[in-house]
């Protein structure tokens, strides 16, 4: 079997038992990414030499007879808003273009440390804002199973990895979605944890309240084995849980006899595409077939989701890209026509000061020329960094938390958080586990939404609620459109049960093998 049809857990067990190297792994996907990537734009930096050098020294650890770790062998994707200190770390935006972090997020190190091989960092949403990942600064990603259409976002580059075999396994991050969407619509599985279960240093902050990452495969088995290594308390992340991770991948098997599944009717309501609802129903009715109940429920505040997340989200992402103006982070404009101070006075390590010059004082019209040269270098380097959605974010969160609407959008935004929690807190009561729809539509086409920003929020209707709330998700494929599109089951959780969704998903992947199917471009050559 070639090392790209494997599944993960396969591949690091071959790995360990000496049947396969970690250098053929590398360089099997290596060379799929070498000839796929060029139709696909999955990556944004592929470390074709750091990886065979990482792998070739596993390698020559197992010769050693040097215990090898979890995760040996294992090619790994990162999305790019990950830091890591080999490779450039750009959140698919301009204003990072060409940023290498001085360090590496908790996530990678842990990678790392479980003797992963990173073989590259994929394509985004701008800041992972999004859902279709068409706004990268670097060209959108391509869904593999239909070249003209989008993978889902912000983690389409992640998705789209998985979903050609370019990479066994990724990282995502999930802020209203960005995880299980792109998994979703690209026929994987993808898990979104708990908040605080997996630490965020060294993410790229997008919305800090709402932003976990998570694991992205081809079967809820393999998002097992990677969630053990990158879940777990980290003094670096003070949201990240002081509690022990469980064995991820041991309690798979147990069968869903006594597993309430919550089935929410509201889900079924307009916008959603028939098809997309019937594999759905389907996928309801192989859990029966599995042995858990299925009971509809109420989800009250659900429809409030999607106005909740975009005050919330935006609030906090413009705080959190404040820092991105020239000096402190991010892209500089070049002093042009306009400056009124010389560029040397410029530089990040002069005094800046809050004080306002007043009109006529000598000492103020020195300082203010400074400071209105200072302002508008901020303001060039915003303007030429950023793209024009995450302008729009900065821009609604800006208003939104502004002296006179703070009360009437981003307070009362967090009192529907509220509400929408305790539908989850109220659900769990009566289910393990509530199951539906992920998006509406299988696929839409690249450009179909993008010039329409409402639209591409309404994507986001399934999802953002489990952020909002703090819980866990996971989804995967139950079915694929007569168009050969794949369509995607979200389940979610209480906090902390990944033990219970990743079990219920590795059931239902037992009975079915929607998951086990592969796009066409994905095919060996002859
Ligand atoms: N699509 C959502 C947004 O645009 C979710 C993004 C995410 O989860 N990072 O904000």
């Amino acid at each position: 079997m070639q090392p790209s049809d494997m599944s993960a857990v396969d591949l690091v067990n071959a790995v360990r038992q000496g049947d396969l190297t970690a250098l053929r792994a590398t360089e099997a996907f290596l060379e799929r990414i070498e000839r796929l990537d060029g139709q696909i734009n999955a990556f944004l930096a592929v470390d074709r030499e750091g990886a065979l050098r990482t792998a070739a020294a596993i390698d020559d650890k197992r010769k050693s007879g040097k215990p090898l770790g979890p995760l040996a062998g294992l090619p790994v994707a990162v999305k790019d808003a990950l830091c890591t200190s080999d490779l450039p770390t750009t959140c698919a935006s301009k204003m990072l273009a060409g940023f290498r972090p001085p360090y590496d997020a908790e996530v990678v190190a842990r990678l790392r440390a479980a003797d992963a091989v990173i073989v590259g960092k994929t394509n985004m949403d701008e800041f992972a804002m999004g859902g279709s990942n068409e706004n990268s600064a670097f060209g959108p990603v391509h869904k593999p199973w239909a070249l003209t259409r989008a993978p889902g976002g912000s983690s389409g580059g992640s998705a789209a990895c998985v979903a050609a075999d370019m990479a066994p396994v990724a990282i995502g991050s999930d802020t209203g979605g960005s995880i299980r969407q792109p998994a979703g619509l690209c026929g994987i599985t993808g898990l979104k944890p708990t908040y605080g279960r997996v630490s965020r240093r060294g993410l790229v902050a997008f919305a800090s309240s709402l932003d976990q990452i998570g694991p992205m495969a081809r079967s809820a088995a393999d998002c097992a084995l990677l969630l053990e290594t990158i879940a777990g308390h980290d003094p670096g992340d003070a949201t990240s849980l002081d509690l022990p991770v469980p064995a991820y991948g041991t309690d798979l098997e147990r069968p869903l006899e006594g597993v309430r599944i919550g089935r929410v009717p509201a889900h079924f309501g307009a916008g959603l595409d028939p098809e997309v609802a019937h594999a759905v129903e389907e996928a309801f009715a192989a859990f029966r077939a599995a042995g858990a109940t299925v009971i509809d429920i109420d989800m009250p505040h659900a429809d409030a989701g999607v106005a909740t997340y975009y005050l919330v989200a935006p609030c906090e992402a413009s705080s959190n890209l404040a820092r991105y103006d020239g000096a402190h982070y991010g892209h500089r404009a070049e002093p042009g026509k306009g400056h009124r101070a010389e560029p040397g006075r410029l530089q990040p390590a002069q005094p800046v000061s809050g004080h306002r010059a007043e009109p006529g004082s000598g000492q103020g019209n020195a300082s203010g020329g400074f400071e209105s040269a200072l302002v508008e270098m901020y303001c060039r380097s915003r303007a030429e960094g950023f793209g024009p959605e995450v302008k729009r974010r900065i821009m609604l969160g800006t208003y939104a938390l502004s002296a006179g609407y703070y009360d009437a959008y981003y307070a009362k935004a967090l009192k529907v958080r509220r509400l929408i929690r305790q539908d989850y807190l109220d659900a769990f009561e009566k289910v393990d586990l509530i199951g539906g729809p992920v998006s509406a539509t299988a696929a839409f086409k690249l450009g179909e939404k993008s010039g329409d920003p409402l639209a591409m929020y309404l994507v986001d209707l399934y999802t953002v609620c489990t952020n909002l709330a703090g819980v866990g998700g996971i989804s995967f494929p139950c079915g694929f459109t007569k168009g050969g599109l794949p369509i995607g089951f979200q389940l979610q959780a209480p906090a902390l049960a990944e033990p219970l969704l990743l079990r219920a998903t590795d059931r239902y992947q037992h009975l079915t093998d929607w998951h086990r199917r592969r796009p066409a471009i994905a095919a060996r050559p002859r």
